[in-house]
C-alpha cells in the first residue's frame, strides 16, 4: 500500500501573526514558515504504518510556492520516500487543493490519503472532507488512533466529549488530530539523505485545475486587546469585588 501525505507550508506556529496595515491579510514578509503541525502528525503516522509493515511507500505532496520544497524535504527527512511539489505562487483555496490531490491520487492510487485536520494559517478544515467527497471515498476525520488491518482502516475520531470509532474500507481519506502521535525530529544523517530523495515539480495546469480564487477576503483584523487584570490585597477584597460586580 502507498500512503499519500499532503503537507502545507504555513506560518510557524510559534510566530505571532501580524495583520497588514490595510487589513488585507497576514504579513508574511520575513516570517518563519514551517510544515503545518497537523501535517507533521500525518507524516509521522504514515511512517509508523510503514514501519509496522503495512505500507510500502510514502509520497509527500505540497501545493505552493517554490519554497514549499523545504517543507517537502522535511517530510523526506522524517521518512517519506519521495515528493511532489505542485508549484504555484497563487494563494490556493481548499477546493483547488482537493481537486489537485484528487488528480494525484488517481495517478498514484494510494490506499490512504493522510491529511492534517486543518492548516493553521487559514483554519479551513475543509480539504480532506472535500477530497473524500470529490473521490467518493470514505473519510475518518480528526483521527486520534489509526489502525490498518487488511483492506480496512479503523479510526478513532475525536468528537465532543469522547471518541467515535469508524471502520473504513480502503482506499480512504484520514485527517489527523493533535493527540494521534508525537512527530519525530529528523536526524542530521536523514536530513542529508533527504536531499537525494526524488522530488518532482508539477504545476496545477498539469492536473487540469484552475486555482483562481472563489473567495474574496474582505477584511482581516487583530483580536481585541485584553484588558489588564487587577491585583487585590486578600481574599476578603476579592470577594467584595466579585459581589460588587454582581457575579456572586
Ligand atoms: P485546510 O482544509 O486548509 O484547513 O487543510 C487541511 C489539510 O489539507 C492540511 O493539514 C494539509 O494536509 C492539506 N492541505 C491544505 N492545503 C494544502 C496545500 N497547499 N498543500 C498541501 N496540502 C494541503
Amino acid at each position: 500500500m502507498k500512503i499519500l501525505v499532503p503537507v502545507k507550508r504555513v506560518i510557524d506556529y510559534n510566530v505571532k501573526p501580524r495583520v497588514k496595515a490595510d487589513g488585507s491579510g497576514v504579513d508574511l514578509a520575513n516570517v518563519k514558515m514551517s510544515m503545518n503541525p497537523f501535517d507533521e502528525i500525518a507524516v509521522e503516522e504514515a511512517i509508523r504504518i510503514k514501519e509496522a509493515g503495512k505500507a510500502e511507500e510514502i509520497v509527500a505532496v505540497s501545493v505552493g510556492p517554490a519554497k514549499a520544497q523545504e517543507t517537502l524535504r522535511t517530510a523526506l527527512a522524517m521518512g517519506a520516500d519521495r515528493a511532489i511539489l505542485v508549484e504555484t505562487d497563487d494563494e490556493v483555496e481548499p477546493l483547488a487543493v482537493a481537486k489537485i490531490l484528487k488528480a494525484i491520487a488517481e495517478e498514484e492510487t494510494p490506499g490512504i490519503v493522510m491529511l492534517g485536520k486543518q492548516a493553521i494559517d487559514d483554519d479551513s478544515n475543509q480539504t480532506g472532507q472535500m477530497l473524500a467527497a470529490l473521490m467518493g471515498r470514505p473519510q475518518g476525520t480528526f483521527a486520534n488512533t489509526v489502525e490498518v488491518d487488511g483492506d480496512s482502516v479503523t479510526v478513532k475520531r475525536e468528537v465532543d466529549g469522547g471518541l467515535e470509532t469508524v471502520k473504513l474500507t480502503l482506499p480512504a481519506i484520514v485527517t489527523t488530530d493533535l493527540r494521534l502521535n508525537e512527530p519525530r525530529y529528523a536526524s542530521l544523517p536523514n536530513i542529508m539523505k533527504a536531499k537525494k530523495k526524488p522530488l518532482d515539480t508539477k504545476s496545477p495546469s498539469d492536473y487540469g485545475v484552475d486555482t483562481a480564487p472563489r473567495l474574496k477576503t474582505t477584511n482581516v483584523s487583530e483580536p481585541p486587546v485584553r484588558q489588564a487584570g487587577e491585583k487585590v490585597e486578600d481574599v476578603d477584597a476579592l470577594v467584595a469585588k466579585i459581589k460588587a460586580l454582581g457575579i456572586a
